[in-house]
């Protein structure tokens, strides 16, 4: 007979890695307990990352679509004001929705959750400790890591979570900021700079590199600069910030070889990295790698045998469905032996207006894999629905094996680029060749109709151009 405290996995963090998998094990059938330092549950995704990021990007693209782009199609809107403490209350809303969501799914599959930090002791053994509380351990057969990442900061540069601070202080900005300065072209950076430049703010986005969103296609991440910068975001590249402080009612931001820069809120956005602190990794003598992660093995087994590891505290993309993936998967190992993620077939996005979002293979990738290629491109300004939509910015560029003709990956800019990706990311699952795609019949008028002609693109036999 199992004790009350043991259990056949104990999941540690719940964020969509780990709360997926405490689901996905306890419907398979173990007695499961999940352990989460935060009230609410969800993690970084739900509380303070995709949900609400997407709640404030949705509610500030209507704003700026009604001031601004309502006229062409014959609405004359007068007297459009911001009621910024109202959006921030439908984010709120969204977020307690769907991590309150959490709890009942917990409940529903008999997840016995347990508040406060998780240390691992070895031998199976887990510490609970809460303020004010005496720890309790708990134990089981099997123990998941899923415990996240926390936010990058740079040397010199002193948050205070209001005036300078990471995405989650620009998450709840008070005012619109006069002149914010963003530290990082990647995706927070993107995205968050988006949601304050629509709202009025004036936004200087600063990057190390050459170029945005490192590691996308380039064709694509050089397209998503010339429409930032047409919508009024300032780019500056290749500069090496060397600090920032609050003076006064502002912030300063230094940077090398350039005048320091005057503005009135600051978004650090340079990476995040894994999140291992208090967690007791040294006391079962599992050792990080350099950039922080837990090795894992194709099972997602750690060094330590019983002990596995999901999500953005390990290597690979730092995203939401990667976790979950490989949260279902872990589990699925743990009790059928099998379990699998394809990780050429994860999707990015980037929830900006248009939407920027990749699968599998970039043209930079394949060249330095020297695997031959064919491509095949069709832009949105030729398709009928984007008209419709007012939506002609942009373009489905899908890229297929020369020989075999199999898609290798995709990448898209434009109207709802994020949702048009997951045609193309079941292609890439299920094997399929760009004339799979371009034989396949697409609505019409749909914007999926760009991607099928974009696969036909593939063999010059676009239809449409
Ligand atoms: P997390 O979600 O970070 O969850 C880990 C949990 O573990 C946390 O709740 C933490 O409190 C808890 N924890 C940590 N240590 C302990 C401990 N010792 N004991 C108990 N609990 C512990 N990804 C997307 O795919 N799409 C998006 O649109 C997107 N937008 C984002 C926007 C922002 C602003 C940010 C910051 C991130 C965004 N991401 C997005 C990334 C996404 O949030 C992460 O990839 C995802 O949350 C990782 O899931 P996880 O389960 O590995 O970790
Ligand atoms: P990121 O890795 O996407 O971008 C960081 C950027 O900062 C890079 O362009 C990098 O070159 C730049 N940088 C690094 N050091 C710098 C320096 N000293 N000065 C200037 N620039 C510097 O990281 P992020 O935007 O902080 O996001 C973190 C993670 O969260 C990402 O891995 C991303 O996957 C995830 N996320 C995903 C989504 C989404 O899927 N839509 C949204 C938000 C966050």
């Amino acid at each position: 007979m199992m004790s009350e405290s043991h259990f056949d996995l104990i999941v540690v963090g719940a964020g969509p890695g780990g709360y997926v998998a405490s689901v996905r094990a306890a419907q398979l059938g173990l007695k499961v307990a999940c352990i989460e330092k935060e009230s609410a549950l969800g993690g970084t995704c739900l509380r303070v990352g995709c949900i609400p990021s997407k709640a404030l990007l949705e509610s500030s693209e209507r704003y700026e679509e009604v001031k601004n782009h309502y006229k062409v199609h014959g609405i004359d809107v007068l007297g459009v004001e911001l009621n910024l403490d109202q959006m921030m209350k439908r984010k709120k809303k969204i977020v307690k929705t769907l991590t309150t969501g959490v709890a009942y799914l917990f409940r529903k599959n008999k997840v016995k959750r347990y508040e406060g930090i998780g240390t691992l002791l070895g031998g199976g053994k887990v510490q609970v400790s809460q303020e004010g509380k005496e720890p309790q351990q708990i134990s089981a057969d099997k123990v998941l890591i899923a415990t996240g990442s926390y936010a990058a900061n740079l040397p010199n540069i002193e948050w205070d979570d209001d005036r300078i601070g990471d995405s989650t202080t620009a998450l709840s900005f008070p005012e619109v900021p006069k002149h914010l300065v963003v530290i990082g072209a990647g995706v927070i950076g993107l995205e968050l700079g988006s949601v304050w430049a629509r709202l009025g703010a004036q936004v200087t986005v600063l990057e190390y590199m050459d170029h945005a969103m490192p590691g996308m296609d380039r064709e694509l991440s050089d397209e998503a600069v010339k429409v930032f910068k047409q919508q009024g975001m300032d780019f500056k590249f290749g500069v090496k910030v060397t600090g920032a402080r609050v003076e006064g009612e502002g912030c300063i931001v230094q940077r090398e070889g350039g005048e320091d820069i005057k503005c009135d809120r600051v978004l650090v956005s340079v990476g995040r990295r894994p999140n291992t602190e208090g967690l007791g990794l040294e006391n079962i003598g599992i050792e990080t790698d350099r950039r922080g992660c837990i090795p894992v093995n194709e099972h997602l087994q750690t060094s330590v045998a019983g002990v596995f590891a999901i999500g953005d505290v390990i290597a690979g993309p730092m995203l939401a469905h990667k976790a979950e993936e490989e949260g279902v998967a872990c589990v699925e190992y743990m009790v059928t032996g099998y379990g699998h993620v394809n990780y050429d077939a994860i999707p990015g996005v980037v929830y900006t207006h248009p939407e920027i979002a990749s699968v599998g293979k970039s043209e930079e990738d394949l060249k330095a894999a020297g695997i031959p290629f064919k491509k095949g491109s069709f832009p949105f300004k030729a398709n009928g629905r984007a008209m419709a939509l007012e939506a002609k910015e942009g373009f489905v560029k899908l890229l297929a094996h020369a020989e075999t003709d199999r898609v290798l990956g995709a990448h898209i800019i434009g109207a709802r680029a994020g949702d048009l990706i997951a045609e193309i990311a079941v292609s890439i699952e299920f094997g399929a060749s760009s004339e799979d795609i371009g034989r396949s019949s697409h609505a019409h008028p749909t914007l999926a109709e760009i991607v099928k002609e974009a696969a036909l693109a593939v063999d010059g036999r676009a239809i449409n151009i």
